[in-house]
C-alpha cells in the first residue's frame, strides 16, 4: 500500500479522499490555491503545499506545479478527484512519466471516453446499447447532414465529441434549423473543448438518466455496483440523486451491469467508472463514460457498503478487486442533495461567509462536506458546498430522513438551495419515483407562471 497520497483537488472531494487515506493509514498531501489556504481539510492534511493564485488555470489545472508538489512532498500516488485533471489524459500521463502512480484508469482509456465519438464506438463493439445516432461525426457535406437526420428521425440533439459538464448540446426540432444548428454547435464546440468534431443522436421525449457504477483491477476482475438514478437534473446537471433506480427491473440492472463490467474488462480500465445512459420505454441507451470518482459515489456506497474511495486507491496500488460480483447485495435506498450556494430558484451564485452552519444527523444521515461555521465559500470554483445523504431501508424511509435532515441544516450568511430539495422532498411525481430528465426543468418553468 502507499505511504503518502496527493490530493490534486479540494472542496468536499478533497476531504472524502483524506478520509479515505486516513482509515487506509496513508499519509495525505494537500494542494490548495491561495483562495483556499484555510480551509479544514488543508489543515488536517499531513502536509499542504500551496500551487497558485484562485483561478483554477493557475492552480487546480496547473500541471507542473502539482506534480512539483508531488515531487517535494515524496507523495507516491495522485488522487485526481473529479473535475478539473481528473478525465484529463494528458494530465494521468505526465504522472505516470514522472514516477507516480495515477488512481485512476490507465491514460488511453481516458482519451479514448473522452472522445464521445470514438466511445460509443467502442461501446456498440462490446455490446453495449447506444442512442441511435450518426455513424461517428457529422461529415461536413450538408446533404449527408441532411440524410442522417431523415433516418434518425426529428427531434435530433447535436452533440460535441469533446464535450462535458452539460455543454456544447443543442437539440434540433425541424430539417429548417439543421444546418445552422450544427454550424453552431461546431462553433462553439471549438471555443469550449477545442474539438470541433460534433455528432447527432436521437432526442428521446421522456428519459430517465440511469447510470451503472463499475470498479475494475489490473489482474482482469470487474464488477458493477448497481445503479444510480439521476434524473432530477437542470440544465443536463445533476441536483439529486439516488440508488437504486425506483421500478428498475433487478433483471434488467444485472444484465445491463454485466455488459458494462464485460466492456472493462475488454478494454483493460482500472479503477472506478460510470456508464451513463437514458432509460427510457424499458430499453437502456448508453451515452457516455465517466472515468473517475463521481460526485453522487455515496448513494452507491450506502446501498453496497463498499467504499469505492478506498477501493480506487487498493486497485491503484495493484491489489486485486476485495469482492466479486456474488458478494455485491444491494440493500435499502440512498438518496442525495448536492446543496450549492446559489438562489433555489434563480440559481444565482451565492458565494460569502458562512455566519452560522449547523449540518444535521441522526440515523441514516451522512453530511460530505468540507464548511463550517465562518467559511468563506470563495467565488472562483463551483457552487456546491456539500453533499447530504439519507439512508433508509426502504425509499420512503429514505425520504422521511432527507426531509428531517434539511429542516434541521442550517445554513446563514448565504443562499443555498436547501428550499428546492424541501419542495422536491413534498413534489407527488418524485415521491411517486421514476420522473424523466426534463421533469425538473418543467416544474421550474410552471413555478414561474
Ligand atoms: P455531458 O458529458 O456534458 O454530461 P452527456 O452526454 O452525459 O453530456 O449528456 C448530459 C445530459 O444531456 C443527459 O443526462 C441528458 O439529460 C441530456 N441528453 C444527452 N443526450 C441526449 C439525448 N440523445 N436525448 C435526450 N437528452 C439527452
Amino acid at each position: 500500500m502507499f505511504e503518502k497520497i496527493l490530493i490534486a483537488n479540494r472542496g468536499e472531494i478533497a476531504l472524502r479522499v483524506l478520509r479515505a487515506c486516513r482509515e487506509l493509514g496513508i499519509k495525505t498531501v494537500a494542494v490548495h490555491s491561495e483562495a483556499d489556504r484555510d480551509a479544514k481539510y488543508v489543515k488536517l492534511a499531513d502536509e499542504s503545499v500551496c500551487i497558485g493564485p484562485a483561478p483554477s488555470a493557475q492552480s487546480y489545472l496547473h500541471i507542473p506545479a502539482i506534480i512539483a508538489a508531488a515531487e517535494v512532498t515524496d507523495a507516491e500516488a495522485i488522487h485526481p478527484g473529479y473535475g478539473f485533471l481528473s478525465e484529463n489524459a494528458d494530465f494521468a500521463e505526465r504522472v505516470e512519466n514522472s514516477g507516480f502512480v495515477f488512481i485512476g484508469p490507465r491514460p488511453d482509456n481516458i482519451r479514448l471516453m473522452g472522445d464521445k465519438v470514438a466511445a460509443k464506438q467502442a461501446m456498440m463493439d462490446a455490446g453495449v446499447p447506444c442512442v441511435p445516432g450518426s455513424d461517428g461525426a457529422l461529415p461536413e457535406d450538408p446533404e449527408e447532414i441532411l440524410k442522417a437526420a431523415a433516418r434518425i428521425g426529428y427531434p435530433v440533439i447535436i452533440k460535441a465529441a469533446g464535450g462535458g459538464g452539460g455543454r456544447g448540446m443543442r437539440v434540433v426540432h425541424t430539417e429548417a434549423a439543421l444546418l445552422n444548428a450544427v454550424s453552431l454547435t461546431r462553433a462553439e464546440a471549438q471555443s469550449a473543448f477545442g474539438n470541433p468534431m460534433v455528432y447527432m443522436e436521437k432526442f428521446l421525449q421522456t428519459p430517465r438518466h440511469i447510470e451503472i457504477q463499475v470498479m475494475a483491477d489490473e489482474h482482469g476482475n470487474a464488477v458493477h455496483l448497481g445503479e444510480r438514478d439521476c434524473s432530477m437534473q437542470r440544465r443536463h446537471q445533476k441536483i439529486l440523486e439516488e440508488a437504486p433506480a425506483p421500478g428498475l427491473d433487478p433483471k434488467l440492472r444485472d444484465k445491463i451491469g454485466e455488459r458494462c463490467a464485460k466492456a472493462c474488462v475488454k478494454m483493460g480500465y482500472r479503477g472506478a467508472g460510470t456508464f451513463e445512459f437514458l432509460y427510457e420505454g424499458g430499453e437502456f441507451y448508453f451515452i457516455e463514460m465517466n472515468t473517475r470518482v463521481q460526485v453522487e459515489h455515496p448513494v452507491t456506497e450506502m446501498v453496497t457498503g463498499i467504499d469505492i474511495v478506498q477501493t480506487q486507491i487498493r486497485v491503484a496500488a495493484g491489489e486485486e478487486l476485495p469482492f466479486k460480483q456474488k458478494d455485491i447485495r444491494l440493500k435499502g435506498h440512498a438518496l442525495e442533495c448536492r446543496i450549492n450556494a446559489e438562489h433555489p430558484y434563480t440559481f444565482l451564485p451565492s458565494p460569502g461567509r458562512l455566519t452560522t452552519y449547523h449540518a444535521p444527523g441522526g440515523p441514516g444521515i451522512r453530511v460530505d462536506s468540507h464548511v463550517y461555521q465562518g467559511y468563506l465559500v470563495p467565488p472562483n470554483y463551483d457552487s456546491m458546498i456539500g453533499k447530504l445523504i439519507a439512508y433508509g431501508d426502504t425509499r420512503a424511509q429514505a425520504i422521511a430522513r432527507m426531509k428531517g435532515a434539511l429542516m434541521e441544516m442550517v445554513v446563514e450568511g448565504i443562499q443555498t438551495n436547501i428550499p428546492l430539495h424541501q419542495d422536491l422532498m413534498n413534489d407527488p411525481k418524485f415521491v411517486a419515483g421514476g420522473t424523466s430528465i426534463h421533469y425538473l426543468e418543467q416544474k421550474l418553468e410552471s413555478l414561474k407562471t
